[in-house]
């Protein structure tokens, strides 16, 4: 079934009669249009991609099977003009991928009723094929190689922020278009913040470095987080490392269909509970990586659903001590029939410079 087909489906399931498409990404997802300005009408048996002179030959090109319309004037007239010839009474729309300004304009010149329904594609995106997990192994692999060369580059003295410009350069020229997030290193003390984004802080001997940073390859995103220490960072750090290392490893063993997102979640979270580190471990274990760095299914203690075949997901436990430090250790696995595959293979050993 192709893409379009499946959210035809979902069309019929959830009583509409066409949904129109504007996440930038959701709209690559259905149509394989890379371009950053266009939209999307599905209806039960057709798909049209409106678009301005600067994008129809792409779109002509890559949206494949899609009838192709050159808007003049306002996009949304041509939304308004299709509703109107295809009969639609009933139009999803992607109420978290629109502002009010154009929703009001819309909903005034259409003359069918506008029904929120963000969240039909992203479920859709879920679930992977193999060619898309075969783009995130790639991405994954840039990645990994940018992480061994940085073990050969860091040394002390230099500022979080030169590490991660090396990282970042060093994914693009190994074909990464660019970084799925803004990379974050954080050294010493600032380990302890869970999203600390590289800063002038220099880097010194005895001080945990926590990396977390992915890349873009062909539209799709990795996710990785390696901690290590430049000279000894001492016995807390060591004994907070193992512990999440511990729990890292047992999330990668339980993860599998059919287990919910609290579920895996409360694998690593209630083994840090045990070890009496708990309360500093702030965030979930997990999220979906795709098109988006974070989409889902999630691992979090507030997620009933249930994991599926071609779930792609971070395990990414981690213990944050305000002062101390921290460590968080990241891979991103497949869901698979019979447990999960890991798309990440460079060690988890505590690495010590
Ligand atoms: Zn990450
Ligand atoms: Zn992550």
């Amino acid at each position: 079934m192709t893409r379009v087909e499946r959210v035809q489906e979902q069309l019929k399931k959830n009583g509409l009669d066409a949904l129109l498409v504007t996440s930038q990404y959701n709209l690559r997802y259905v149509s394989n249009f890379t371009g950053t300005a266009g939209l999307s009408i599905i209806t039960k048996d057709k798909a049209f991609f409106v678009t301005d002179f600067r994008y129809t030959e792409q779109a002509a090109e890559q949206a494949q099977g899609f009838e192709i319309i050159k808007n003049t004037g306002l996009i949304y007239e041509e939304v308004v003009r299709i509703a109107e010839q295809e009969n639609v009474t009933k139009l999803g729309f992607e109420e978290t991928h629109m502002t009010v300004s154009v929703f009001e304009r819309l909903d005034e010149l259409v003359g069918c009723e506008l029904v929120p329904a963000s969240g039909l594609v992203e479920e859709l995106r879920e679930v992977k094929d193999a060619k898309e997990i075969e783009t995130i192994q790639k991405a994954v692999e840039i990645t990994e190689a940018a992480y061994t060369h940085i073990l050969d580059y860091i040394q002390p003295g230099m500022t979080e922020i030169q590490v991660a410009n090396e990282l970042d350069f060093h994914m693009r020229g190994l074909g990464a278009s660019g970084v799925s997030f803004e990379t974050i290193v954080a050294s010493g003390k600032r380990s302890a913040m869970p999203h600390g984004v590289a800063s002038e802080k220099v880097i010194e001997q005895g001080d945990m470095i926590t990396i977390d940073f992915g890349c873009y390859y062909n539209g799709y995103v990795s996710d990785m987080t390696r901690t290590f220490a430049i000279g000894d960072p001492g016995e807390k750090m060591k004994e907070i490392y193992q512990i999440v290392l511990d729990a890292q490893l047992k999330v990668g063993e339980a993860a599998k269909a059919g287990m919910s997102g609290i579920e895996l979640d409360a694998v690593a979270r209630d083994y840090i509970t045990e070890k009496g580190y708990g309360k500093a471990f702030g965030h979930s274990t997990g999220h979906g990586i795709g098109l988006e760095v974070h989409e889902g299914p999630n691992v979090s203690f507030r997620s009933e659903k249930r994991f599926v075949p071609g779930n792609v997901i971070t395990n990414e436990p981690g213990i944050y001590l305000p002062g101390i430090g921290g460590v968080r250790i990241e891979d991103d696995l497949v869901i698979t029939e019979e447990g999960n595959k890991n798309l990440m293979t460079v060690s988890k050993e505590l690495i010590i410079l």
